[in-house]
């Protein structure tokens, strides 16, 4: 078997490279190692930035989400007793988010694949990439209890955290950055209506909530835990109690309350591999970085990273641009760097680090969240990084 471009994992970030490569005439063959119904039962990210979106336009994916994702204006932040609204529009010159599941983004890229008849392999195991330095690499996998040889120019490590991409470049190559925060997010799914039209991000001396929503009939509400909770330990009436009492009197009396679709708690980190390329291996989205989810950027993060390898991948099939291959990883970490920032510190400003802030970060902190919420500047500078920074030209 043989392709160009040979993408390892059906996540968001391979299935929208190998959406904007087939529109480009360019050939892929994709490799997930579970079924697609697994994919989709995966609940995630649900906040798009604009670029992100129109990235999906521009792959021919927008249709579904441009009929029922929400557009947010803006967002609320709560500290310390004040309710304040983050006018995103109006802070960024006219840049707004997109409200639509990373469920939602899959289902569309995985429809789409189906429809353009590219080859999407599901449930390919044991996939390994051979030869990344070499002038002719190559992917094995097994299917059905047999072993097959995916022949490529490129290969796109689009494989996640726990993908195999990373961990096949050879010890001492990449440099690893990583930041691991004492608590995580137990996070509830419910079909209830959402308790604000816009999200809410709140501060608490019980710890950090965030109220989020998929659509406006399905809310998803997160607590800051910490990491030594257990998802069991957790009812439906102990996460509502706790939720409410995390928010003011009057929004805690609009919420709405009902069964959990699903509870999850997922441990917040940051860690970014440098770089992104090893020869002919790229690495895509969650496989080279992670955030925690305070500042909605993982998915966005990986759109990004999407953005740049395809537009030089177009540059090099049709100009011959083999140069511009080396520009990704720069170009991608420039924007995966800020992202990080934001991201680190979201969390910084919004959660409860108890015992482990000492009383000096502690004013900080408090500094920081009385000047960025009070200060024009600070607001632009927190709008203009939640609704996302420009990408940089591909030349
Ligand atoms: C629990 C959780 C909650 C999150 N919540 C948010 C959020 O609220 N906001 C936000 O912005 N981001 C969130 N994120 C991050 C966001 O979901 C990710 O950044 C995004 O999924 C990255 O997309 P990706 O395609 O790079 O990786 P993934 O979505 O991880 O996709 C990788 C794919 O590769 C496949 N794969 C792995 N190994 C192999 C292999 N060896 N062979 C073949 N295939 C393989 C996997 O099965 C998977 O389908 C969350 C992440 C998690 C884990």
């Amino acid at each position: 078997m043989n392709t160009q471009v040979a993408i390892i994992g059906a996540g968001p970030s391979g299935l929208l490279l190998g959406q904007l490569l087939y529109k480009a005439g360019i050939d892929t063959v994709i490799l997930e190692r579970q079924t697609p119904e697994y994919v989709l039962g995966r609940i995630r990210a649900g906040v798009l930035e604009q670029g992100t979106a129109d990235l999906l336009r521009e792959a021919g994916v927008s249709e579904r989400m441009d009929r029922e994702g929400l557009v947010h204006e803006g967002v609320e932040l709560l500290v310390a007793g004040r309710r304040q609204r983050l006018d995103l529009k109006g802070l960024t010159g006219g840049k707004t988010v997109m409200v639509y599941g990373q469920t939602e983004v899959t289902r569309d890229l995985m429809q789409a694949r189906e429809a353009s008849g590219a080859p999407i392999i599901y449930s390919a195991s044991n996939v390994q990439p051979h030869e990344l330095k070499g002038e002719r690499p190559y992917v094995t996998f097994e299917k059905d209890g047999q072993t097959h040889r995916l022949d490529c120019d490129y290969i796109a490590g689009c494989d996640g955290f726990h993908g195999v991409s990373r961990k096949s470049i050879p010890e001492g190559v990449l440099k690893e950055y990583e930041r691991v925060y004492p608590f995580g997010w137990l996070g509830m799914l419910s079909d209830t209506p959402p308790v604000n039209h816009e999200l809410i991000y709140a501060h608490h001396e019980r710890g950090f909530s965030l109220c989020s929503q998929r659509s406006q009939t399905r809310s998803r509400y997160y607590l800051q835990v910490p990491l030594e909770e257990r998802v069991e330990d957790w009812s439906d009436e102990r996460f509502w109690n706790e939720l409410k009492a995390r928010l003011p009197a009057d929004v805690a009396q609009q919420l709405v309350t009902g069964p959990a679709l699903e509870k999850s708690i997922a441990p917040l980190r940051s860690l970014v591999v440098e770089p992104m390329q090893y020869g002919h291996l790229f690495l895509v989205g969650d496989a080279a970085h992670i955030v925690p989810p305070t500042g909605a950027k993982g998915l966005n993060l990986a759109a990004s990273d999407v953005n740049y390898l395809y537009r030089i991948l177009v540059k090099v099939y049709r100009e011959g641009r083999t140069d511009l291959l080396e520009q990704y990883s720069p170009l991608a970490l420039r924007r995966v760097w800020k992202g990080e920032r934001f991201s680190w510190f979201m969390t910084q400003l919004l959660h409860d680090f108890g015992e482990h802030k000492d009383a000096w970060d502690q004013k900080m902190q408090e500094a920081d969240r009385e000047y960025f919420l009070t200060s024009p500047a600070g607001l632009v500078n927190i709008a203009e990084n939640y609704v996302g920074l420009p990408y940089e030209e591909v030349a």
